[in-house]
């Protein structure tokens, strides 16, 4: 059974590519369609994840997962929100964000350095049926980089609930612990209910 993931970012892939294989699915890139990656012109997480999803399994008629997330910064209003890819601008690297963010943050004290990632994770059949989940981390905004792992803003994403940056974090803790993880642990849930009941089949459209 084919499942399209509607992403092109890699670090997203790596974090779902694998617990979807383990559940029998063959993870099928955006790529490999050569369906169009559709601009993210929504307003929420929800909107940009429900466009992906409902666009590419409209155009290739294999179910698709697809997600949006970003980091919402309580001292800067929520700020980067959906803008979190291209918060230092269209094409951003991951250091010019974070560069951004250290500067935007700028002698504000650690207790108002408080933060969280979001993913609202989407799940669209061929025939137009959606679903969808949601995930939620707490944490803090470092005041420089720690560790080499992850993607994004993880170097600067203080995690309490494992007391190091997600950067910092294996992978395995980072996905026990993370908005992406938490919204695909449901994710897979209601995965496991629709093959349940027999509505998740390739030709159950
Ligand atoms: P999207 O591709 O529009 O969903 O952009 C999400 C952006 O949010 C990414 O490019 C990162 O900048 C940031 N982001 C989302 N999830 C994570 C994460 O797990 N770690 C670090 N940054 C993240």
């Amino acid at each position: 059974m084919k499942l399209l993931l509607a992403t092109s970012n890699p670090g997203k892939v790596r974090e779902m590519a694998a617990h979807l294989a383990a559940r029998g699915f063959e993870v099928v890139s955006l790529a490999e369609t050569g369906a169009p990656q559709v601009p993210e012109t929504g307003r929420t997480f929800r909107e940009n994840a429900e466009l992906k999803a409902v666009s590419a399994a409209r155009a290739t008629g294999i179910w698709t997962l697809a997600e949006d997330s970003g980091l919402e910064v309580d001292a800067l209003g929520g700020a980067p929100g959906v803008y979190s890819a291209r918060y230092a601008g269209e094409g951003a690297s991951d250091a010019e964000n974070n560069a951004k963010l250290l500067r935007a943050l700028e002698g504000v004290e650690p207790s108002r350095r408080t933060a969280r990632f979001k993913t609202v994770m989407v799940l669209a059949s061929p025939a137009g049926g959606v679903w969808a989940t949601e995930g939620t981390c707490e944490g803090v905004i470092t005041t420089e980089p720690r560790g080499s792992g992850g993607f994004g803003y993880d170097p600067l994403f203080y995690c309490p609930e494992l007391a190091k940056t997600f950067a910092e974090a294996s992978p395995e803790e980072k996905g026990r612990v993370s908005h992406r993880g938490r919204a695909l642990a449901a994710m897979l849930a209601l995965i496991d209910g629709l093959v349940a009941e027999g509505r998740l089949t390739d030709s159950g459209r």
